[in-house]
């Protein structure tokens, strides 16, 4: 066949530079505490923008617990992989409530690998993290970011009522992609009913959030029935980004979704009812999410 060079990066893909008092001073404190989040190791774009708390000075940070090594392969994802990861650390819930207590942010998104080979998908760890941090510092707001878990309700139900304030679970493309760009063992269905059931369990008040790459091959008639489906599994966020190929081994971007067109899935987000949207090139599902939910709360 035909050898495809990659797509040239568009002049809409640049990085934005760091900046702000609250970001210095967010980032001094982390050495200190020997914390390690997502935002700095995947050298995320948007550090400035999440670190430094926007207009309601909500900072932002993602931090990942349950190891680096994940029991899946998704076809986009940069993470480790093996099916024998090594145990859970059990002191990581107290570590890490203890170091993001003491850090001076707002909002927390807690994400983590999958973990197929533990009883409880991990969910047992997610919760007691949650908690565990609830009790240090009860006004900080906090997401959790999950794995389908395999879709047991049980372990939906641990971490739907830990305390936190938004359940995020990523469906990561429209339903026609999922066998092509998520692990086999993860479908639309089984993550559609997470969310359904997140937000059945949840005390009231509580949001649902999921998130979706563009630039994976989908058409916009896939985009828009899959965001339907989404708002009749009852889910109030919603986020879209661009796709990017972590290296080589990593399936290509097929296409650079223009700001325009994510603006029109904004757009339509907001019409369509979701709390709130964000959609842009450069997009992450935990982009400034502590701004967005403090705005979307006010409303
Ligand atoms: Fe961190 Fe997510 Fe913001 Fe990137 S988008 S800086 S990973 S919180
Ligand atoms: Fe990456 Fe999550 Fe897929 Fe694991 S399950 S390979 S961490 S996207």
């Amino acid at each position: 066949g035909t050898r495809k060079r990659p797509l040239p990066k568009p002049k809409w893909m640049k990085e934005t530079v760091p900046g702000g008092a609250k970001y210095a001073a967010i980032k001094a404190k982390l050495r200190e505490l020997k914390l390690h989040t997502v935002c700095e190791e995947a050298r995320c774009p948007n550090l400035g923008e999440c670190w430094s708390g926007g207009e309601t000075g909500t900072a932002t940070a993602t931090i990942m617990i349950l190891g680096d090594t994940c029991t899946r392969g998704c076809r986009f994802c940069n993470v480790k992989t093996s099916r024998t990861p090594p145990p859970p650390d059990p002191d990581e819930p107290s570590n890490v409530a203890q170091a993001i207590a003491s850090w001076g942010l707002e909002y927390i998104v807690i994400t983590s690998v999958d973990r197929d080979d533990l009883p409880d998908q991990g969910s047992g760890h997610f919760a007691e993290t949650v908690q565990k941090l609830k009790a240090l510092k009860p006004e900080m707001l906090i997401e959790a970011l999950v794995p389908d878990f395999r879709g047991d309700p049980s372990c939906v139900e641990k971490v739907a009522t830990s305390g936190l304030h938004v359940f995020a679970h990523n469906i990561e493309t429209v339903e026609e992609l999922q066998r092509s760009v998520r692990d086999y063992r993860a479908n639309f269905k089984q993550s559609i009913d997470v969310l359904k059931m997140a937000k059945e369990y949840a005390p009231p008040g509580t949001l649902t959030k999921t998130s979706i790459m563009l630039g994976c091959g989908e058409t916009p008639d896939q985009v828009i029935s899959t965001m339907e489906k989404v708002w009749d599994a009852g889910v109030d966020v919603i986020t879209f980004g661009q796709y990017m190929r972590p290296s080589k081994r990593h399936m290509p971007v097929s296409e650079y979704v223009t700001p325009e067109a994510f603006e029109k899935y904004r757009a339509l987000g907001v019409e369509m009812g979701f709390r709130y949207v964000a959609s842009g090139p450069m997009v992450r599902s935990s982009y400034k999410a502590g701004e967005f939910y403090i705005k979307a709360m006010i409303e």
